[in-house]
């Protein structure tokens, strides 16, 4: 299998009836980048910025961030990096950083929250992405979104510190996107304002899935216990789906699902364009893709909702059995 994952490389996820996938890979170390060619990903769609914080026994300087970032940035070469600004906080506790006790630490002090309500780390991150860049293009997407106005807030020091960069005399990005991941089930009902201001949305499908179902993905005992291809989720999505296509936003997905084969196969029937997984799913996922209709993946999930199942899978199964290779 592995030798026919590789034959794929460098082939398109292109489905049988003509529709081409981007697949992304996910990442959050320099170890990980040369996946990027191995693996024959379009880009990376998510670059996890925590690890460089956490392994530290003290907070990274801007110029040591600055250095990283960059090394990222020239082994990506010309492919997309979606960095995240620091996902952090509460569970994920910084060693240099005064402990939260927090009952509920996935639901707590985290991610943008503590970036806007703190916002020297947030600002010096920017501005190691900004340096890094050097001017050439940078993606940027805050984690946990959780209304318009904090988007737009996270934005605007984005905004600021490129202003402030150039007064300085360094170059800045001329191609700059800043987006927003959609992981709290409050975003998907922002206005339009918010999807036309933001230059792109990723689901964070880990997050959006337990705050959906309200199952912890921490918890054993729960985590497993509601399927990504549950019906009501995938209403979910797409009505999400729905928003981006009405404002023109892309939109990708980046949760963990995203690399199981039959997941990203009907995330893909619904009508999104771009998933980001581990490298080693990009082969399994392509794989599944360039066999499948999407069409015909879309009218037995639809089948599934008529007839009132709450997962789409047992249908799926039965139709992927049918697949000829
Ligand atoms: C997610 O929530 O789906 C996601 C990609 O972010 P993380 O897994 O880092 O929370
Ligand atoms: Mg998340």
């Amino acid at each position: 299998a592995q030798q026919r994952y590789a034959s794929l490389r460098d082939l398109p996820a292109l489905t049988r009836c003509g529709t081409t996938i981007a697949l992304h890979m996910n990442a959050g170390l320099m170890a990980d980048l040369p996946s990027l060619e191995g693996s024959g990903a379009d880009g990376v769609g998510l670059f996890r910025t925590e690890l460089q914080f956490l392994v530290r026994n003290k907070m990274p300087r801007r110029a040591e961030l600055a250095t990283l970032y960059a090394r990222v940035m020239d082994a990506a070469k010309d492919k997309r990096v979606a960095f995240r600004t620091l996902d952090i906080g509460s569970d994920k506790v910084l060693p240099y950083m005064k402990p939260n006790d927090e009952p509920n630490p996935a639901m707590g002090w985290r991610a943008i929250r503590v970036g806007l309500d703190k916002p020297g780390v947030l600002r010096m991150q920017i501005q190691a992405l900004l340096r890094a860049a050097n001017g050439r293009p940078l993606t940027v997407m805050f984690p946990f979104v959780s209304e318009f106005s904090e988007f737009q807030n996270a934005r605007a020091h984005v905004l600021r510190e490129v202003h402030r960069e150039r007064s300085l005399g360094h170059v800045v990005p001329d191609q700059l996107e800043i987006g927003a991941m959609l992981e709290t089930p409050s975003l998907a009902f922002a206005p339009d304002a918010f999807f036309q201001l933001t230059d792109f949305v990723s689901i964070g499908g880990n997050d959006l899935k337990q705050f959906f179902f309200a199952a912890d993905r921490e918890n054993e005992r729960v985590r497993r216990r509601y399927d990504m291809l549950n019906l009501s989720f995938l209403g979910f999505i797409e009505q999400i789906i729905a928003r981006c296509a009405a404002t023109g936003t892309p939109l990708s997905f980046c949760g963990e699902d995203a690399g199981r084969p039959i997941e990203a196969l009907v995330l893909a029937a619904l009508g999104l364009r771009s998933l980001s997984m581990r490298p080693a799913s990009i082969g399994p996922v392509k794989a599944l893709l360039r066999r499948a209709d999407l069409g015909q993946i879309r009218a037995v999930v639809d089948a599934a909702r008529a007839r009132g199942d709450d997962s789409a899978r047992p249908a799926l199964m039965d139709h992927l059995s049918t697949l000829s290779d």
